[in-house]
């Protein structure tokens, strides 16, 4: 990747996504569960650019939406509607009333309350909601330290009991016919067992389910394959597949997955320029033109991505590379070996595909960042860098009505 021409061509930070991985790490998972009948459901809050969208819907991706937005997006950029579903703990009524009226696939439900909510709209709109049940399979984190994040504690899905009784409440409703069921345990998962272990309970509901002559057609495994962001040994896409398929004997579902960071987190590279270095007593900071606004996974999760000087590699010593934000907690790597710089150095930070310029923001008044898509060897701009006007044009006419109001 010729990153001094990319940044010339369209400045600096800059994130540039390699399509042709995207599309290889698509196809591998896509094919890990082929003899089964499955869709790939892109989780589009990972990277919710419309041309990268589009790209996966060319291969035959769905989209896992978590918002109205999102949906909107999933269709414009050209996802067909028996191919997208609607996942999230807060879904507002004119959501519901949106994915119904869009005919989406499946709204996965994750509470009784919500449950009462998509039945209500759907009588009054007299269209019959496709559901799926969020289950929170309750993997005990002490057996599984990995996933401490916790499971039994977080506020997703519902508990097993609980999904029993919302199905039989589904299949007794006029307006709510139940296709699906659907677990997310995590993210940059890196173990198998909890998976395994998850998709065994579930598909153990499954049965007890189809007892009661509730038959559900879809097992949705949700998402949270880990990618290698360091040395982290990672899931390979087969063995995930054949230990959900392990727990699948005997029935006839559509295997549908979630993945987001799997598809594209190494797919993506954050580009940034030196501005300056200097030293606070020993402490080395090299401030560069990036900042947490455009990549929060450090500030945020204390997250690590390879960073690396281009051209350089003599005269290393430990540095922490900074962004220009008002804030400590404004670092993109720390302890970084890497050579002395000057002003205009380029800077790659790794992997950041994934929840990079989805979770960005305009804190500081900071103009968001350009996207660019690599692919067959040529690249092309997929979003333009954000102009200030852009930033104040939701406020701008307001300033002439707070004159009014301060001259009264
Ligand atoms: C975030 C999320 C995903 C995607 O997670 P990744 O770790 O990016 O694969 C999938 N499904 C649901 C319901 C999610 O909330």
């Amino acid at each position: 990747m010729d990153f001094e021409k990319l940044a010339k061509t369209y400045n600096t930070p800059l994130y540039i996504y390699d399509f042709d991985k995207i599309k290889s790490n698509f196809n591998r998972l896509k094919d890990s569960f082929s003899g089964r009948k499955s869709l790939i459901c892109y989780a589009i809050k990972a990277n919710s650019n419309l041309s990268l969208i589009r790209h996966l819907a060319r291969l035959g991706a769905g989209a896992d939406c978590v918002s109205s937005g999102e949906i909107e997006k999933a269709f414009i950029a050209g996802i067909p509607k028996y191919k997208i579903i609607f996942s999230g703990v807060g879904k507002r009524d004119d959501e519901i009333e949106l994915a119904l009226k869009k005919d989406i696939l499946f709204i996965n439900i994750e509470s009784e309350g919500e449950l009462g909510r998509v039945e209500e709209i759907a009588s009054k709109l007299k269209r019959i909601a496709r559901i799926s049940v969020r289950v929170n399979p309750d993997i005990d984190p002490k057996t599984h330290p990995y996933i401490s994040t916790g499971l039994n504690s977080n506020k997703f899905g519902v508990d097993i009991d609980i999904a029993k009784k919302l199905y039989i409440k589904a299949k007794n409703s006029k307006s709510i016919e139940p296709v699906g069921i659907h677990f997310h345990i995590g993210s940059q998962l890196t173990e198998l067992e909890p998976i395994k272990e998850a998709s065994k309970k579930v598909s153990d509901l499954l049965r007890s389910l189809s007892v009661l002559d509730i038959d559900l057609k879809f097992f949705d495994v949700g998402g949270g394959l880990g990618i290698k962001y360091g040395d982290e040994k990672i899931i390979e896409p087969y063995d995930y597949a054949q230990n959900i398929l392990d727990t699948l004997k005997g029935l006839d579902v559509t295997i549908i997955c979630e993945p987001g960071r799997s598809i594209v987190g190494d797919a993506g590279f954050f580009l940034t320029k030196v501005l300056y270095e200097k030293r606070n007593h020993q402490k080395r900071f090299v401030i560069v033109d990036g900042a947490m606004n455009d990549l929060i996974r450090p500030s945020l999760y204390n997250a690590y991505h390879k960073t690396y000087l281009l051209g350089k590699n003599e005269n290393k010593s430990r540095a922490d590379i900074v962004g220009p934000v008002c804030e400590s907690g404004d670092f993109l790597a720390k302890d970084v070996e890497i050579s002395d710089t000057k002003h205009n150095d380029l800077i790659v930070i790794e992997s950041t595909g994934a929840y990079g310029m989805s979770m960005s923001s305009n804190y500081n008044t900071r103009a968001r960042a350009a996207e660019v898509a690599i692919e067959g060897g040529h690249d092309r701009l997929i979003r333009r860098r954000e102009h200030l006007e852009d930033i104040i044009e939701s406020e701008i006419e307001y300033l002439r009505m707070d004159d009014e109001f301060n001259a009264s």
